[in-house]
């Protein structure tokens, strides 16, 4: 495929604000498409190389790529940062700088599989000389592109493709490309996924033996599965219902979610929830567990969290995010905050998947399989058969530290589901504020200048959250309270990049606020209790004509969760069943509306 075919997609896509419109461009694109060709497509269409889990990073810097565009085009760096300050995108400056060259010829056309090795070339260069190398591999593709190429090439270069193809939208292409398009073949494309974490992989699959070959892919250790997620009630007597009288209660640890990966050979590395390699962060737990876990290879799941070393009691959770980026003095990071890991579901075995067992067999597989030690030990857990004995456990799990619990379902059908939010696992957290009993994560995609003590910064933060069916940003929220100074000047930061002149693609608010912002950063909030809004758009028209919800008195907790991307903040299906528990748990009718 030419790459000028892959921009004028990319073109079509940018310009649509419909779904559907979307998906149709999506499947015309890949159609054609053939190994390897469709895999390098499918990743460059979510701006990357390979998939996440990887982190292949190209490594050039805003001033890199302004350099090549300058050299390629012939135009002083100095022009090209001035037009990229004014239009506030370098993709554009390269689109009017190409343009403007009137190029009759510019020799053989680019085709995806050539920008693709040559993005791969600069990814890979390192060490001494590798800045000089990047650029000039990068001035060589755009002294070959046409105004369109050079635009989403550079975009692609830094990151900010605004083409807004998610990996939902890419299975559901592939489902109607190389399938029937029927909800079964796009559950059986999308569970390979969810298993392997690899569109690529997939994709190829799919093309080369059809639907039956999506069964060979299999979980494997080094690639990360993408992870079970719980659903809420919100009481223990509810939870108790949903699973039959009887449950697994579990600690719900306020940490970090890490998904160990032990290779034979007692290496191992560490994942996110969302997919990142953590390995780097916690060396001490990469030496505790071929320790703990003698039968390998071994995928385990747990939470990681701080431990007072002197009292062996949780610390609070922003003691591990502390963490981030201190490469350097990861020593010092271990000694004062040192953690544990607490094992709670068991994927893989002695290289033998697992995951398809109930979850009680899992649970015996994992204590048999675990030699705990002071960095690694089992989550607790007991089995409750009365609501007595559940709100016993769920006592006793705050009073040692714990956010809350996961109800486990014991049912014979309570086999992992990978990538799936259902009520097989169900949270249930602490009331802090007698009003909403879980915290919500918000997307930034707004900021308000601040006033005050404030000024010159932004005072308070406009926040989202997801709908996965339309794609959609919806605002439940503008939240101001809850940041110290530190987080007021460690924000602007995290967001950098990011801010936008118009309301970006696919958000949707009744409130301008003084930028915008790129839906990426996720923060978690608090409030009081959800209400109906005349100015918010999340779920909107659900509850009543016009109407979207938003959180009354929202607080950020402190904690940014790195953890989380866009796609996975809370969504607005989410939102909406807290609103309807919270209108059921109402002894006086639903809450006031009025909010904003
Ligand atoms: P939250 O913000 O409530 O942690 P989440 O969206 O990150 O939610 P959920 O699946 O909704 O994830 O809630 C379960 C989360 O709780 C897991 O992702 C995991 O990080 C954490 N957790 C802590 N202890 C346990 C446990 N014993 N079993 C399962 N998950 C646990």
């Amino acid at each position: 495929m030419r790459f000028a075919d892959l921009a004028a997609a990319y073109e079509q896509l940018e310009s649509t604000p419909k779904r559907l419109e979307m998906r149709r461009i999506l499947t015309e694109l890949v159609r054609p498409l053939r190994p390897p060709e469709l895999p390098y497509v499918l990743f460059l269409s979510q701006g990357a190389l390979r998939p996440e889990y990887e982190a292949v990073e190209l490594g050039v810097a805003a001033s890199l790529a302004r350099r090549a565009v300058a050299r390629a085009t012939g135009v002083p760096e100095t022009t090209v940062a001035q037009r990229t300050e004014s239009n506030g995108d370098l993709g554009t400056t390269a689109y009017d700088l190409v343009a403007a060259l009137h190029r009759l010829d510019a020799g053989e056309p680019l085709t995806v599989e050539a920008v693709y090795r040559t993005l791969r070339d600069i990814a890979g260069a390192t060490g001494a000389g590798s800045q000089d190398a990047k650029v000039d591999r990068l001035t060589d593709l755009l002294a070959r592109a046409s105004p369109l190429e050079a635009k989403y090439l550079v975009r692609f270069v830094l990151g900010t493709l605004r083409v807004g193809v998610r990996e939902m939208s890419l299975l559901d292409a592939l489902a109607t490309a190389f399938a029937d398009g029927s909800k079964e073949a796009r559950g059986r494309i999308e569970a390979a996924y969810n298993l392997s974490s690899d569109l690529g992989l997939v994709a190829t699959a799919l093309v080369e033996g059809g639907l039956p070959a999506l069964d060979a892919i299999r979980l494997e250790v080094g690639r990360p599965i993408r992870p079970m997620l719980a659903e809420r009630e919100p009481t223990l007597a509810a939870i108790l219902e949903r699973m039959g009288g009887s449950a697994a209660l579990e600690y719900k640890y306020d940490g970090l979610r890490v998904q160990a990966h032990l290779f034979e050979d007692g290496s191992v590395r560490l994942f996110s929830r969302r997919l990142e390699e953590i390995s780097a962060q916690f060396p001490e737990l990469r030496r505790a567990l071929p320790a703990a876990v003698g039968r390998r290879p071994a995928i385990l799941e747990g939470e990681c969290v701080p431990i007072d070393p002197e009292t062996d009691e949780i610390r609070p959770f922003q003691e591990v995010s502390r963490r981030r980026g201190r490469k350097h003095d990861l020593d010092v990071a271990q000694e004062e905050v040192p953690v544990c890991l607490f094992a709670f579901d068991l994927l893989l075995l002695g290289g033998e998947p697992v995951l398809h067992r109930p979850f009680p067999e899992r649970r015996r597989l994992l204590a048999e399989a675990l030699r705990p030690g002071e960095k690694v030990r089992l989550a607790d857990q007991r089995i409750v058969r009365s609501l007595e004995e559940a709100t016993e456990f769920f006592e006793l799990a705050l009073a040692e530290g714990a956010e809350g619990v996961v109800a486990k379902s014991l049912a014979e059908g309570s086999g992992y589901r990978a990538g799936a939010r259902g009520f097989w696992w169900i949270k249930y957290k602490r009331d802090y504020t007698a009003g909403l009993s879980d915290s919500i994560d918000g997307v930034v995609v707004g900021g308000f200048h601040g006033r005050g003590r404030r000024a010159g910064r932004f005072g308070a933060y406009l926040l989202a959250v997801y709908d996965p069916a339309r794609d959609r940003f919806e605002t439940f929220c503008k939240v101001g309270s809850g940041f110290d100074d530190a987080a007021l000047a460690e924000l602007p930061k995290r967001l950098h990049g990011r801010e936008r002149d118009a309301r970006p693609e696919g958000v949707e608010s009744g409130i301008v606020p003084d930028r915008w912002f790129e839906p990426g950063l996720v923060l978690e909030v608090r409030g009081a209790e959800l209400t109906l809004s005349p100015v918010h758009r999340a779920a909107q028209g659900a509850v009543r004509p016009g109407a979207g919800l938003a959180l009354r008195f929202p607080r950020f907790t402190g904690r940014i969760r790195d953890d989380k991307g866009p796609t996975e903040a809370t969504t607005s299906k989410e939102l909406l069943s807290m609103y309807q528990a919270q209108v059921r748990q109402a002894t006086s009718g639903p809450p006031s509306a009025g909010a904003t």
